[in-house]
């Protein structure tokens, strides 16, 4: 099924109901709170969301948000960029006595009809994937922020020292 632009007002109980999809991306600018953790607010995160209802009746959403940040580098105070990715897996619910009784493979979102909830669910999961502590891999050369296990990406980097040996070995 393809997939429709990000609203800017998402009604949850509705969008299940339809069994709707949307792709799209959300200003930074548009989430104060995560904003506040970053450098600046330019930007945006790209978002897809999956509505539906389960075999169980409830109503759910899932979905992932990912985009590149800035953060403040705790070590040199210089701005590090910052891969954020957050993952949704709600499960609608109209209290919070009913989200206590909601299977444990969702989250609950409590959704009382406000059309921003669910972005506001989003930006919480945005702000929970933050690192605690932002810092460059190497404040001399401002490398990336990188998770430990992800790829490395500078294996086409020339290493100075090699250069360093290709000049001494032009001049013979
Ligand atoms: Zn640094």
């Amino acid at each position: 099924m393809s997939k429709a632009p990000l609203p800017n007002k998402i009604d949850p109980r509705r969008s299940a109901e339809q069994g709707l999809s949307y792709e799209g991306s959300l200003a930074l600018q548009q989430m104060v709170r995560l904003a506040s953790y970053l450098v600046g607010d330019e930007g945006a995160v790209d978002v897809s969301l999956s509505f539906g209802k389960d075999e169980e009746g409830i109503r759910y959403v899932k979905g992932e948000a990912e985009g590149t940040v800035r953060m403040l580098c705790q070590r040199c105070l210089e701005p590090v960029r910052i891969e954020l990715k957050a993952q949704l897996n709600l499960g609608m619910v109209s209290s919070e006595e009913a989200a206590s009784k909601l299977p444990r493979r969702y989250d609950p979102l409590v959704t009382q009809g406000d059309p921003q909830e669910l972005y506001r669910a989003l930006e919480d999961e945005l702000i929970l994937s933050l690192p605690l502590i932002a810092h460059h891999d190497d404040c001399e050369v401002k490398t990336e922020y990188r998770d430990p296990d992800a790829k490395p990406e500078d294996d086409d980097k020339v290493n100075p020292f090699s250069v360093l040996a290709q000049l001494k070995g032009d001049k013979h």
